[in-house]
């Protein structure tokens, strides 16, 4: 049963609720793995078995706003706050740019010290230093103008997970005066500009059913990205959420696949969560169907600050520095770290 639905997925790229439930609810170990492999031979149609690197600056972990799941959020009063200047991202992109890596994000809170004027400077600069890698840019929810500005100024791409594509779901993890609808907008609005634009959410999120994720799914059916970023949630100390349970590493991996035969050419990271919440999520993840990692590139005296979430790894294989070890372990499995820029196939 689970296998008719596997294949139908692949043909037609279309999956229904139930189908999704079936998927998701099924403990049959055989035919998760045919669901894996479907998905990974989907990924090498389309980009062979080349993984690409980009590498992650997390340049400030101030944010006005206040989610729910998040660690950085406005009022956690624990979290110990820092920016990057232009000087250390130009020098941590210098790094990367040395590694191999030639896709940049620039990831970071909502933080209105970083006006639209800095981070035009800040995106010409790693540009005109770099004219052979991408930017991208993952700094929340901005006005059309504004990114519009950006994008002008060089930026390729952009990542804004759009969380949950359900209402009522969006505003048990949000504040009321984030919602939905912008979100949305902002998505429209970044790939109307000419972004490579990203989606996602979080696995296992509070209050989240099958039913929301089907949703989640229909939006990236409707929405086309370019890309689509999703890991397990996992619980941050100093949130409305710290006692809540984490998402699985199992529906992630299922997800992943699922993800990768309804959108084929999409950009599908493994995840620094799915890292997190198991020693080899990556490398599972990958197996799943992802053929993106985001090794952090940020200055060392700041990982730590950059707390999404509790436990969250960044030395290793997640550190840049580690490339060489991620490699290894990517040969391992048949695959191979791509020194290029790596643009979507959407
Ligand atoms: N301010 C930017 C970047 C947010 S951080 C923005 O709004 O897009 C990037 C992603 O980390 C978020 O979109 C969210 O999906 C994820 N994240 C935040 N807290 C998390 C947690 N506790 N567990 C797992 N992922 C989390």
């Amino acid at each position: 049963m689970e296998r008719k639905i596997i294949d139908r997925m692949e043909k037609t790229g279309q999956i229904t609720q139930e189908e999704l439930s079936a998927l998701l609810l099924c403990n049959d170990d055989k035919n998760m793995e045919y669901l894996a492999k479907r998905a990974r031979e989907m990924t090498w149609r389309y980009y062979g078995n080349k993984i690409y690197i980009r590498g992650l600056i997390e340049f400030t972990n101030f944010c006005r706003n206040d989610c729910y799941y998040c660690g950085i959020r406005r009022s956690n009063g624990n979290a110990e706050r820092y920016r990057l200047s232009e000087e250390d991202i130009l020098s941590a992109a210098g790094l990367g740019y040395r590694l191999g890596f030639r896709t940049f994000v620039l990831q970071g809170g909502e933080d209105p010290w970083f006006t639209d004027e800095k981070i035009c400077a800040l995106v010409s600069a790693l540009k005109s230093n770099y004219p052979d890698c991408a930017v991208t840019l993952s700094i929340g929810e901005k006005k059309r103008d504004s990114y519009q500005a950006y994008f002008d100024a060089g930026a390729d791409r952009y990542l804004l997970r759009h969380e949950t594509a359900d209402e009522v779901h969006y505003g048990k993890l949000h504040p009321p005066v984030l919602s939905l609808s912008d979100r949305r907008q902002c998505l429209y609005d970044l790939k109307d500009i000419g972004y490579q634009t990203g989606c996602g959410f979080m696995v296992g999120s509070p209050g989240q059913t099958i039913k929301t994720l089907f949703k989640d799914l229909m939006l990236i059916k409707e929405l086309s990205p370019h890309m689509v970023g999703i890991g397990p949630f996992i619980p941050h100390r100093d949130t409305p959420f710290s006692q809540e349970a984490p998402g699985t590493i199992e529906r992630t991996l299922r997800l992943l696949s699922i993800i990768r035969l309804i959108h084929p050419r999409v950009l599908l990271p493994a995840t620094t969560a799915l890292g997190t919440i198991h020693p080899d999520g990556r490398r599972q993840g990958i197996l799943a169907g992802a053929n993106v990692v985001m090794p952090n590139l940020s200055p060392w005296h700041v990982r730590e600050k950059y707390a999404l979430y509790n436990g969250k790894v960044s030395s290793g294989g997640e550190a840049a520095e580690g490339l060489q070890a991620l490699s290894e372990e990517l040969k391992h499995i048949g695959y191979q770290i791509a020194v290029e820029i790596g643009h979507s196939k959407v």
